[in-house]
This record gives structure tokens, sequence and C-alpha cells, in this order.
């Protein structure tokens, strides 16, 4: 038996293997124009090309970099390809990357306070930070009954606000009774949580939307005023600001009013949209967040964070970790029997937990408000001059109002046109753009987030349309 465990990469080696991953990083980025943002890969291709057993002995890590090279960079969709307007982008920055590094180099699994303190508390303070940033109500800062926490994304934040709200009205003795709105624009997550937690598929109540997709709040008062009256009980409410097909903003307000009324939680998901409000003049459309009991944004789709990074807010803790502080021998000590400090287990379904916040921190400051906000700024102004090109091109119609930088259109010849409009452009490899359906029609979506897509790259976008559609 060694007494040591056997040396692998020395110091010295780690450090140059270190700097030859950022430069080949730094080169991918650099060239990634020149690759298609689709890598036309056939299933089943990028496996059979891997080798198939682990070596016996390790290999040089060079090795490794020229196999990430060679066969998994060809396999890979450019996330972060300018041309890349499909679903909604995911966003990675210089300082989000060094921010995960730092993240992986520490190795910290931050479950509890005590298990490393700085992860903890460098988490509650940068989301407290978002709330100065994005003009969010105060409800949600971490010094009084709420907080934030980042959790992996908007589904399993939203699944938390499931839980706490289903709990609160009074949980599995409840169960049957209880009943779920949002609007059928509202992303398939909220669904998926709802079954996990153990409700039936008809205790969801699909609430209808009005011309721009929108949830039309006299159409859930009339839903929760009727199970009211059938001895039910409404226990929550998901409202979406920016809903993931079109962008369409529920009116918080009035949905809050019903919300209230009912005595049913009132979760806000504004996954993409949620980062607009780094400017002032896109926080309109989070008018009535003061009502909500919790709210969730993306970090990682549009605001220069690497996935994963999902910022939930909360106004009143209690009832989430009511749902699920499940305590055991191994994990008591002291401080956290205090109650002075945050164990973030509990605010989240797993126990384990990344050191997420240091990349969100690392792009706060390394970009700052007005980095941010231009960044923000720029999309929107490039959705708008995309939209005069495809409003005066007469084979393309708009088909919901423009949402910040997601523009949704279709072809007047209808959806076979349509759909071959868009395998169209994908096929240039210079852009990628997914689709959804708009009151049944075929609908083309261009989110522009990316965050290298600049105006010059959306103007291509636009000459591509004029030639191909
Ligand atoms: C993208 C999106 C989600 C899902 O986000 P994840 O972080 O991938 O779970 C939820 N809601 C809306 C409105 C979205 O746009």
């Amino acid at each position: 038996m060694p007494a040591e465990p056997p040396s692998h990469l020395t110091p010295e080696e780690f450090r140059a293997a270190g700097h030859a991953t950022i430069d080949w990083i730094v080169d991918y980025l650099a060239g990634i124009e020149g690759q298609p943002v689709s890598p036309g890969v056939q299933p089943g291709q990028v496996r059979a090309s891997l080798p198939d057993t682990v070596p016996e002995t390790g290999e040089p890590f060079a090795d490794l970099l020229a196999d990430v090279e060679r066969l998994i960079a060809p396999g890979i969709t450019q996330w972060q390809h300018p041309g890349f307007y499909g679903y909604f982008p995911g966003n990675s920055s210089p300082p989000a990357v060094l921010g995960e590094l730092l993240s992986a180099g520490f190795g910290v699994q931050g479950m509890l306070w005590s298990t490393s303190p700085a992860c903890t508390e460098l988490e509650s303070h940068v989301l407290d930070l978002l709330i100065d940033l994005c003009g969010l109500p105060d409800r949600f800062r971490s010094d009084g009954p709420g907080g934030g926490v980042i959790q992996d994304s908007a589904s399993s934040a939203s699944l938390c606000a499931v839980l706490a709200a289903r709990d609160r009205a009074g949980g599995a003795a409840a169960l049957p009774d209880l009943r779920v709105y949002t609007s059928s624009q509202s992303h398939s997550s909220i669904e998926k949580d709802v079954l996990v937690a153990g409700f039936g598929a008809d205790q969801l109540r699909s609430i209808d939307t009005d011309d721009d997709y929108a949830m039309d709040p006299v159409a859930l008062r009339v839903a929760v005023e009727a199970d009211v009256a059938a001895g039910l009980i409404p226990c929550l409410v998901v409202a979406t600001v920016g809903t993931t097909s079109s962008g369409a903003f529920d009116p918080l307000p009035e949905i809050a009013e019903v919300a209230t009324a009912a005595g049913a939680w009132l979760h806000v998901d504004a996954a993409w949209a949620g980062s607009a409000a780094v400017c002032p003049e896109y926080r309109g459309m989070l008018a009535g967040l003061e009502h909500a009991d919790s709210y969730v944004f993306n970090p990682h789709k549009w605001l220069l964070t690497n996935f994963d990074c999902s910022a939930f807010f909360i106004a009143d803790r209690k009832p989430l970790l009511n749902s699920l502080s499940v305590l055991p021998e191994y994990l008591r000590n002291t401080v956290s029997d205090s109650g002075d400090v945050i164990d973030y287990r509990d605010w989240q379904v797993p126990l384990g937990r990344r050191f997420r916040s240091l990349k969100l921190w690392f792009v706060l400051r390394s970009y700052g408000v007005e980095g941010l906000r231009a960044h923000i700024r720029h999309h929107v102004e490039a959705a708008e001059r995309l939209t005069g090109r495809i409003s005066s091109n007469p084979r393309l119609r708009l088909a919901a109002p423009v949402s910040l930088a997601l523009l949704c259109f279709s072809h007047v010849d209808g959806d076979a046109a349509g759909e071959e409009l868009l395998a169209a452009l994908n096929a240039t490899g210079e852009v990628l753009l997914t689709h959804t359906r708009l009151s049944d029609r075929h609908v083309l979506r261009v989110a522009i987030g990316g965050s290298r897509t600049t105006s010059d790259h959306v103007d291509r976008l636009a000459d591509l349309l004029d030639e191909l559609a």
C-alpha cells in the first residue's frame, strides 16, 4: 500500500493545464462565429467516437483537451454563438466563467451555514444586491422575514413555491381540496411542479388569456370564485411576467387582488424577462410584485451569468422552511440550533448545493450597473429594428406584441411556409431559431439575448429573412 495517494497533476502541471484550458476557451469563443450554430451530428455519432474504456493509467491532460477539440466541440450546439436566437439564449461571460472556476476550486458544499459560512453569506448578500439592482420589493430582503436563494433552475424554484403554498393551505390533509391557477401560456414547469407536489392534473386550473396572450384576470376571478363556492381551497396562483412562447406580461395588480381575496399564495415567474428589470424603464412589468409571496428570475438567461443560476425570492421564509426542513442528528450543530444563521438546505429540495453566488457576484461587479443595463438595452433596441424589418416584409406578420427582445412572427402563406422558412434559416448555420404555436398557428420566435449578439448580427438575421421568406 502506498503511504500517500499516487501523485496526479503536480501543482505546476495543474497551473499549466489551467492556463491551457483558459486559452482554449478564449480561442473557442473567438472563433465561434465561423462554426455552424447547430452541430449537424446524427444521434449516437458523438458517443461512437469516444474511447470506450477508462484507461488503466492516467492520460496526459493535453490529450484530454485535444479530445475536447476533436470529439466534443464538433457535437456542441453553440449556445454562445451570436446567431443563437432559439428558446431563450443562455448567457455566459468571462467573469461568470472565472467565478465558476473558483467555485470548482473551492469545492465546497454549502448545505449549512457551518459547512461554508462565506458560501451562505455571499449568497444572501448578492441576492439583496439584486433587489437594489432590479428595484424589487423590500419584502424579499434577507434581513426581514423573507429572503433570497439561488436555485439551479426556475423549475426548482417554482416547485418550492408550490410546496410552501400547498402546506400553508393545509398540506396533505387538505390536498384533495386544494386548487392551483395559472394561465394557459405559463411555462410547462408549473404543470410539472404541481404534479411533483402530489396534485392531480385536474387540480390545476388553466386560465384563459386575452388576445395578447396575457392571463385574463376576470377569467381567473370567475374560476377562483366557482371553486370557493364549491367548497374548494385556492392555494396558489402562478403569474408569468414574460411568457415563454410570446413574452406576454400577466397583469400582476389585478391577479394579486384575486389571489389576496382568496387567501392564495401568489408566485411570479419572470424567468426570462426578470433580468430586464436592471433597467428602470422596464420595471413597469413588475408593478404589483409587492403583493407576491414569491418571485423567480434567471440571471442564467439574460444577465451574463452561465447556467445554473436562478434567483428565487420569498416574502416570508417560514412556510418554505416548514415544508422543507427535515433535520437528522448528523446535521445538527450549535450555530444552526441558535437560529442566527441561514441554512440554505431548507430553502430547496436537494440537501447539497453549489457555490453559485460567486459567478453572479463577479458579473455584477465586473459589468457594473451601466454594463448590465447596456447589455439589455442593446438587445431591446436590436429587437425594435428587427421589428421594423419584419413589419415591412409583406410575407411575414408579427404574431404577438413584441416583448422586450422577443419577436414572434408567422408566414402569411401559412404553417407549412413558416416551417420551411424556419428550416431554411437554420440550414444556413448562421442562426438558430425555434418555434411555438399561438392561436393554433405555427410561429417563429427570435429571442435576442445572447451574450455576444449585437445589432449587427440581428441586421444579418433581417437580411436572411428578406432572402428566405
Ligand atoms: C425558461 C423558463 C422557465 C424554466 O427555466 P429553468 O430555469 O430552465 O427551469 C420557467 N418559466 C419561464 C417563464 C421561462 O421562460
